[in-house]
């Protein structure tokens, strides 16, 4: 029997991940009547199988990796430590469910009804909601809808794709393996690979040509440098055909095209995230979809589609929780508070790589400087160097590199104005985040070289790169 409608919303947002909370929570501060309708656990990707638990897991692997340099400095003991990962599982699943509990909260007290069930539209105002195999379809109708329904790990489509991992995977994962190879160069296979590794769990890197294509080379030479000094095996260049599994001794085999073959206990496909659209009936509002499958949006977040938008990681835009919550609450400024002047500024995105140690950056790399103004147009600074935390380190393996760049495009008035900075070491994931700032602010060379160092740490490298500027 057709259900009636249960609620006309002013606003009705798909999915309850960063993107959705930005929106609807912004949208209900001006007494709009909001409802989000999520089919997983509120807080999306970022808060429970992302970012959160994934820098908790950083935090972890980074201590290990430190105590090997902090026994040089005397430390008795720190050679016999243990990781008891079933305890450190169990903390940092409740630290998430405290954090859904805290999302939950918020959600109520901004007065915003909170619907479980599957979404998909059946016209461009009206979702129907499946909650369930026995439960009646719901159906809700708005003058506004929201798809903000996120990504989902690449699964492949290649033979043995089933015996693999995907990053959802590895929060699940209650024991450590023995081994595991990674496949992948992108953010996850470059930080879950050193983290498994920092974990002791041997691990396999098999990327297809080079990690990470959008930050600068050099940095990321610093980068595969840095992990065969920690043990990790990084094969560049070595892309994989196939995945088998040996059914009587568990092992997984991954087949490249340079004819070797890595086996280990768990594989994880790291590939990339498309959009969640399958089932969201999409085809029933009218909302076209880009040939790469991301909802097709335009400077606004507006779909084809009057009264249909779409934000985060279902765009074809940076795939990162604050883009998504800024593009949300600009939305709802611009559609209930009149804010039509806003618009989102997707140039210099500062963004970091959670690697050992971390990889920040923001705005052009020297390579894509120099293709989009020319060589003759570019100038590059730099600082290469060992931070002092490895000072005391009795071995060359554990001193890890550091590398701070600074893109410039020269000016008329010999200013140089800062068009980009990629960075490697202890700390620039905390530090690219005032570098942005800089830069979005239009700071030029002479700008850092005006300020005064702060002394001894690694970040007065940033205004120090000249060394004729020195007095
Ligand atoms: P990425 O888009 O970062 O990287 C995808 C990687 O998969 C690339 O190295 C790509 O290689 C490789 N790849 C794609 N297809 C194949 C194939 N058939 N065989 C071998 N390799 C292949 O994806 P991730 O899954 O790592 O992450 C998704 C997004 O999530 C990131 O782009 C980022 O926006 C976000 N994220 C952000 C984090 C952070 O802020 N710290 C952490 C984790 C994720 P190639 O370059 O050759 O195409």
């Amino acid at each position: 029997m057709e259900q009636s409608v249960k609620a006309h919303y002013d606003f009705l947002v798909i999915g309850a991940g960063s993107g959705a909370m930005g929106a609807s929570r912004r949208a209900a501060m001006f007494g709009k009547k909001v409802a989000m309708i999520e089919n997983k656990v509120i807080g999306g990707t970022c808060v429970n199988v992302g970012c959160v638990p994934k820098k908790v897991m950083f935090n972890l692997a980074s201590f290990l990796e430190d105590a090997h340099v902090i026994s040089d400095y005397g430390v008795k003991g720190l050679d016999k430590l243990e990781l008891d990962f079933g305890h450190f599982k169990r903390q940092r699943d409740a630290y998430i469910k405290r954090l859904n509990g805290i999302y939950s909260t918020n959600v109520k007290n901004a007065g915003i009804d909170y619907i479980e069930g599957f979404a998909r539209f059946t016209s461009p105002k009206e979702v129907e909601v499946v909650k369930g195999q026995d439960q009646p379809i719901e159906r809700y109708s708005a003058d506004h809808i929201l798809i903000a329904s996120g990504s989902t790990p690449e699964e492949g489509t290649f033979e043995g794709r089933e015996h693999c991992w995907v990053s959802d995977d590895i929060f699940k994962m209650e024991e450590l393996p023995k081994s595991a190879v990674v496949l992948g160069g992108g953010y996850i296979a470059v930080e879950m690979s050193q983290i498994l590794q920092a974990f002791g769990v041997k691990t396999t890197l098999l990327i297809r040509d080079v990690p990470l294509r959008q930050v600068d080379s050099e940095v990321v030479d610093n980068l595969v440098e840095n992990m065969k000094k920690l043990g990790l095996d990084v094969k560049l260049k070595t892309p994989f055909t196939k995945v088998t599994k040996d059914q009587d001794s568990g092992l997984i085999s991954v087949h490249t095209t340079t004819n070797e073959v890595f086996e280990a206990e768990k594989v994880l496909l790291a590939m990339g995230r498309p959009p969640c659209v399958r089932g969201l009936g999409l085809e029933n509002a009218g909302v076209e979809v880009l040939p790469s499958g991301f909802v097709k949006v335009d400077e606004n977040h507006f779909t084809n589609v009057p009264g249909v938008y779409a934000i985060g990681d279902v765009t074809n835009h940076e795939q990162l929780t604050p883009v998504a919550i800024k593009a949300g609450r600009i939305l709802a400024e611009y559609l209930f508070n009149g804010r039509t002047d806003l618009q989102m500024n997707y140039a210099n995105i500062p963004t970091a790589i959670f690697s050992h140690p971390p990889i920040g950056y923001v705005g052009l790399s020297e390579q894509q400087a120099i293709a989009k103004y020319g060589a003759d147009n570019i100038k590059t600074y730099k600082s290469k160097f060992t931070n002092m935390f490895y000072s005391l380190a009795a071995e060359d393996k554990k001193k890890l590199g550091t590398l701070f760049k600074l893109i410039c495009l020269k000016t008329d008035d010999g200013q140089e104005k800062v068009i980009g900075s990629h960075a490697i070491g202890r700390g620039v994931d905390e530090m690219m985040q005032l570098v942005a700032v800089s830069i979005n602010m239009g700071a030029t060379k002479r700008d850092f070289d005006r300020t005064i160092a702060i002394h001894p740490t690694a970040s007065e490298e940033y205004v120090l790169m000249d060394p004729k500027l020195y007095f």
